[in-house]
């Protein structure tokens, strides 16, 4: 988080003018794999005949996209916690749209969608961004740990993305995000070779996996022996500098850290900024409380209501809230946490 952030929502905190840098949009819910550790209640999955009534409309998207850049939002995230963007008939419309408006343009996906076109589209409109969920270099556990609903195998079309870009000398950033299990730990060297032989491949995320009552958690999570052989692994890696990773990765909580600097009036221990930054926005128009705790604020959608007037009637109330207090910033992701005591101490 740089300087300029911090300033940012320093200002939007007294100036309702101001909205925020990003906007963590979850075009659809519908997906095309069903991962073993997709995080609860996705039930829709890709299907020709899928109902997407309540989603929000192409033009219902475009009035969104008009509205954040007059509250001067930077970047536009597509992802959200569940679904997969290129799922949406009206994908390539969307990205197009976000980059004709001259934001930045970020994405996650599974990867199931991407081959030669969508590389040659991505680099034709300027993409920035692409966060690819791709836990192993060996398309038998890729397609173990994340099978498409179909059954159908994507692992070579993501190796046809992958090549393209880099014969397009495509500028598209990706990012890969790698979920740790029992299943590919051992096998995360292969990764880093893969990563390194393509140019476009900026990073690599090695992300825990987290417990938010999955039913394969226990059977996926590495027990202690295999932490510390994972740490060994790591250890190799550490001149990398596309790996990524938190310090705290094999710390079991870091709760006694975020007490550790004194408090300025007005802010808690737990103090949360985060809307401040990102606003998160459901497939439907709600309004989410944030991108790590993805639960509606009752009353504010931007289908019923434009962006600009809901960030201007709202200033006062839900966000400051949480800047007086998150009863969640315990359970919070490291990233976020750490992204507000950052905040909290520069304010
Ligand atoms: S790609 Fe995401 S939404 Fe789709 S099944 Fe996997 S974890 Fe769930
Ligand atoms: S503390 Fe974390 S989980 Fe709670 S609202 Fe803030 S970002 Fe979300």
């Amino acid at each position: 988080m740089d300087l300029k952030t911090i300033q940012r929502i320093k200002k939007g905190m007294k100036d309702p003018g101001i909205g925020p840098e990003t906007i963590a949009l979850m075009p659809t819910r519908i997906c095309s794999l069903r991962c073993f550790y997709c995080r609860g209640g996705r039930f829709v999955h890709w299907q020709e005949d899928t109902d997407c009534s309540d989603e929000l409309s192409t033009q219902e998207l475009f009035n969104l996209f008009l509205d954040a850049k007059k509250l001067g939002v930077k970047e536009i995230n597509l992802g959200g916690v569940v679904g997969e963007p290129f799922c949406r008939k009206d994908i390539l419309l969307i990205l197009a749209k976000i980059k004709e408006l001259g934001f930045m343009g970020s994405m996650t996906t599974n990867g199931f969608a991407l081959n030669r076109d969508t590389a040659d589209f991505l680099t034709r409109h300027k993409w920035d961004i692409l966060l690819l969920s791709f836990d192993s270099s060996d398309s038998r556990i890729q397609h173990t740990l994340r099978p498409a609903f179909s059954g159908e195998s994507y692992f070579e079309r993501i190796l046809e993305f992958l090549q393209t870009l880099n014969s397009l000398r495509s500028k598209v950033r990706v990012l890969l995000n790698v979920v740790i299990t029992k299943i590919n730990y051992r096998k995360f060297p292969e990764l880093m070779k893969f990563a390194n032989s393509y140019k476009n491949i900026e990073s690599v995320n090695v992300l825990k996996l987290l417990n938010a009552g999955l039913p394969n958690y226990e059977l996926l999570q590495l027990n202690t022996g295999e932490l510390n052989e994972f740490r060994e692994i790591l250890s190799e890696f550490k001149k990398d500098k596309k790996i990524r990773y938190r310090n705290d990765w094999f710390e079991k909580n870091d709760a006694a850290a975020c007490c550790a600097d004194p408090l300025k009036e007005g802010v808690s221990e737990r103090s949360c900024f985060t809307n401040y930054y990102i606003l998160s926005i459901d497939s439907n128009g709600d309004i989410i409380k944030c991108p790590q705790n993805w639960v509606k604020v009752a009353g504010l959608n931007v289908k019923d209501t434009p962006l600009s007037k809901l960030w201007e009637k709202e200033h006062l109330s839900f966000r400051r809230g949480l800047v007086k207090g998150a009863a969640c910033f315990d359970g919070c992701c490291t990233i976020l946490k750490e992204q507000n005591r950052m905040i909290r101490g520069r304010l």
